[in-house]
């Protein structure tokens, strides 16, 4: 079957973008007042893992430019051409990387929301060496303390976080994925209250489901791919 952005004329594929892209602003805008925030704190991160180019472009034509994938991969397939159309393009890493990715990870994105063990930070310090560009840093803690789950335990983090400094890797914040099927508010809360313990300013928390808890408790980055491109096949 075609993807519905496919089977639809082009016009028809931007409003369609466009409006959800409307809905998501306009959940994080509502909250973010709720919250005494500005909304123009929050960054919406439109995760198109899994989806082609042509269901992507669609939202870069709404003026959208802030994306982000879970594969390096997949994103050196997808992005490249993407960057050739529209140079302003910012990509964010947020799926977990193996250090052999580390040089092609940097290469390719602006900020990589999973560093999460000493051996990563020292390739990726490496790799911000040898190219000259240092993108942005999160570390993702494993807050729900979940055996299969990314992130480093929140017992490590001291460590770590002293180990990405020393190797100068620019950490600008921490980033959770909360455990599925519990309320998620308590996580983020914990998340926001050991990057204050560690003088982060960024969070990167909040998703399609939960992305009102994020912004209530903090976030300065949501990762939204639903919400935005459908339903993942
Ligand atoms: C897929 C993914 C998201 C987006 O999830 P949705 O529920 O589709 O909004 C956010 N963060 C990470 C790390 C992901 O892998």
């Amino acid at each position: 079957m075609l993807p519905i952005a496919a089977a639809m004329d082009g016009h028809e594929a931007v409003i369609d973008a466009a409006a959800r892209l409307a809905e998501v602003n306009e959940r994080i805008a509502r909250t973010a007042k709720l919250a005494r925030r500005a909304p123009a704190d929050v960054a919406l991160i439109a995760i198109s893992k899994t989806k082609p180019v042509e269901e992507i472009r669609p939202l870069i034509a709404t003026g959208h430019r802030l994306f982000g994938e879970n594969r390096v991969q997949e994103a050196e397939a997808k992005w490249p051409a993407l960057r050739a159309e529209t140079p302003d393009i910012v990509l964010h890493l947020v799926g977990s990387l193996q250090s052999n990715k580390a040089e092609a990870a940097v290469a390719l994105f602006d900020a990589i929301h999973s560093v999460d063990r000493s051996s990563l930070v020292k390739a990726l310090a490496q790799a911000m060496d040898k190219a000259g560009k240092r993108p942005d840093c999160f570390i993702q803690v494993n807050i729900g303390e979940e055996d299969q789950k990314g992130g480093c335990a929140i017992a490590d983090l001291p460590a770590l976080l002293a180990d990405a400094r020393a190797a100068h890797l620019p950490v600008v914040g921490l980033m959770c994925v909360p455990p599925a099927d519990l309320e998620p508010a308590p996580w983020f809360a914990l998340l926001a209250k050991l990057a204050r313990d560690h003088d982060l300013n960024g969070l990167s928390m909040g998703m399609s489901g939960d992305l009102e808890a994020g912004v209530m408790l903090g976030a300065t980055h949501v990762r939204v791919g639903t919400a935005l491109f459908g339903a993942r096949g």
